[in-house]
């Protein structure tokens, strides 16, 4: 997914714009972890921020139906004036990018070094990807705009399955990443459970997100410029996403919230974070047991 704290997409909907969108293309949701609906946090009609009041994971519900979501991912626009573009090498945003790729890329490596099967889920434009290959890992992307996995296999010639998580290939990887992914997909639980199903023993994986707690969302509140209800369906906090990934069998092991490490370069609203599975014979049958205490307290 393009990077959303960078710019503006330029969508109409993006915040300071009117809404193209109606209550006829929302649906209530609920929370992903306890099943219940949450209390508001900010009502921004069509759409609303909520958030559980038993595990503080905020939300958006109403948030758009999925049909909706798929026409706005299907829009060759969504990319344009993200950091994917058509900008010049040394732009300040592709700068940047260069700086995040090579800061995430050797956090990676100190866990999992190459070789080593690495899938990127959310491959964008397959910038990040080609970086990795270059570093010597073996790369698969999964990228749900047909736009970007067009660019990522004509131009980079990557290997990049075009759709859902759900259907790619169940293949193992050493290492997955999702950049700037997890706030926008349906249910993050059940993402995270497929991340873990496809992480090869001893695997790890690594994200970024915008989070909730930052500096500049508790400031600015609902002008939050990360904000962005339409897109941005899940807002998490190092404490919901440590609570999240331990329902899911997996646990984080570093949090990277500085804007000053090269992995999070210039991002005050957006964390990095790495982790492992938590090993299959210490997780109960149905995802909670010992994977719970493994939050340590998820406050
Ligand atoms: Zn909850």
């Amino acid at each position: 997914m393009p990077d959303s704290s960078m710019s503006a997409t330029g969508r109409p909907g993006s915040a300071g714009t009117a809404a193209p969108w109606t209550a006829t293309d929302t649906e209530p949701v609920r929370c992903c972890v306890c099943g219940i609906d949450g209390v508001p946090v900010y009502r921004l009609p069509p759409f609303g921020v909520v958030r559980c009041p038993v595990c503080e994971l905020v939300f958006v519900s109403p948030r758009l139906q999925s049909q909706a979501l798929q026409r706005l991912y299907d829009d060759p626009g969504y990319f344009e004036g993200g950091v994917y573009g058509a900008q010049s090498a040394w732009s300040p945003a592709m700068v940047l990018q260069r700086t995040w790729t090579a800061g995430r890329l050797s956090a990676v490596a100190r866990l999992s070094r190459p070789p080593g099967r690495l899938l990127e889920i959310g491959s964008g434009y397959g910038l990040f990807l080609a970086a990795a290959r270059t570093a010597g890992y073996d790369v698969r992307g999964v990228e749900l705009s047909h736009t970007g996995a067009e660019h990522a296999r004509t131009r980079l010639g990557l290997d990049v399955f075009c759709g859902q998580l759900a259907d790619a290939p169940a293949e193992q990887a050493d290492v997955v990443c999702l950049w700037d992914t997890l706030e926008h997909v349906p249910d993050p639980l059940l993402f995270l459970r497929d991340v873990g199903r496809r992480l090869a023993p001893g695997g790890v994986f690594a994200l970024s997100i915008p989070y909730f707690s930052s500096v500049p969302a508790q400031l600015l509140r609902s002008r939050w410029w990360t904000l962005k209800p339409e897109q941005h369906i899940w807002h998490l906090t190092p404490a919901t996403l440590r609570l999240v990934a331990a329902r899911a069998g997996l646990v984080i092991t570093s949090v990277i919230t500085s804007p000053l490490r090269p992995a999070n370069a210039g991002r005050t609203d957006s964390l990095v974070a790495l982790g492992r599975a938590i090993p299959q014979g210490l997780v109960a049958r149905d995802g909670t047991g010992a994977a719970m205490h493994a939050t340590g307290g998820s406050a």
